[in-house]
C-alpha cells in the first residue's frame, strides 16, 4: 500500500490561504490504514480547519481515492457542496489528489506526503520492500529485494561495510545482503549468491506508467 504522512497544519493552511469553503476528501484504503486520511483523521481535520476559521462544506471518505470514476461519481452526488467549495483538501496519497483533480477544476490541495509502497508489519509499522522497478529479480535473491532493501541498491553484494549483520549506512537496519545470504543458504541455493549479475534494465518501466488492459481483453475476444 501507499504509505503517507499528513502535512503539518501550517503548510495546509498556507495552501488554503484566501479560500474559505473547503471540501475534505479521505481514502478508505491506504490512508485509512496509515491513519492519515481515514474517517477519524478527516473528522479531526474538519475540526482543525474550522478552528482556523474555515468552513468545511463537505467531507467524504472515498472507498479508494485513486479511483477516478468513483471520485467523479461522489462529486456528482454532492454537487451542491462541490459547487460551494473554494478548494478540496485531499487526505490520501498523491494519486488520490490527482484523482480529485479529474473530478473538479477547482484548487486541489494535497494534505499528505506520499512516501513509499510499504508492507504492513503490524499496526502503524510499515516497511518498504519493493520500489516497483518493473523487472522483478527476487527469485535470484532469495525473495529479498536488493534494489530496495540494500541502502546502495547493489545487485552484487555485499558492499564490504556490513557490520554484525547490520548495514553500514544505517546500523538500525539489517544488511539486505546478509539476509539474502542466509535465505539462499537455507534453500541450499548458494550458487545464486555466487552468480555475478549484469546491469539491470532500469528502463523496464517508462514513467508515467500506463497499462490499458482493454486491448488484451479485445485480443482474447477476437481469438
Ligand atoms: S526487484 Fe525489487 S523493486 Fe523490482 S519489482 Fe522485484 S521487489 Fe520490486
Ligand atoms: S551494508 Fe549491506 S545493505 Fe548496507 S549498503 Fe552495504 S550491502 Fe547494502
Amino acid at each position: 500500500m501507499i504509505i503517507s504522512m499528513q502535512k503539518p497544519l501550517e503548510e495546509i493552511l498556507e495552501s488554503l490561504a484566501g479560500e474559505t469553503n473547503v471540501y475534505i476528501v479521505g481514502c478508505g484504503e491506504c490512508a485509512t490504514v496509515t491513519q492519515t486520511g481515514g474517517e477519524e483523521q478527516v473528522a479531526e481535520m474538519k475540526a482543525r480547519l474550522e478552528e482556523a476559521g474555515k468552513k468545511v462544506v463537505a467531507t467524504d471518505v472515498a472507498h479508494a481515492a485513486c479511483h477516478e470514476l468513483d471520485m467523479k461519481r461522489i462529486f456528482r452526488q454532492n454537487k451542491d457542496a462541490a459547487t460551494a467549495a473554494d478548494a478540496f483538501l485531499v487526505l490520501s496519497c498523491g494519486a488520490g489528489a490527482q484523482s480529485v483533480r479529474e473530478g473538479t477544476s477547482k484548487h486541489v490541495v494535497p494534505g499528505t506526503n506520499s512516501l513509499f509502497v510499504g508492507n504492513v508489519k503490524r499496526q502503524m509499522v510499515f516497511e518498504e520492500k519493493c520500489s516497483l522497478c518493473g523487472e522483478c529479480l527476487l527469485d535470484e535473491y532469495g525473495t529479498i529485494c536488493p534494489v530496495t532493501r540494500c541502502a546502495k541498491g547493489i545487485l552484487n553484494g555485499p558492499c564490504g561495510g556490513t557490520n554484525n549483520g547490520k548495514c553500514e549506512v544505517d546500523s538500525e537496519k539489517d544488511c539486505a545482503w546478509v539476509l539474502i545470504y542466509n535465505q539462499l543458504k537455507s534453500e541450499e541455493k548458494l550458487d545464486k549468491f555466487m552468480t555475478i549479475h549484469g546491469p539491470k534494465r532500469w528502463n523496464a518501466v517508462q514513467r508515467p506508467g500506463r497499462i490499458d488492459g482493454r486491448a488484451a481483453d479485445e485480443e482474447k475476444g477476437a481469438a
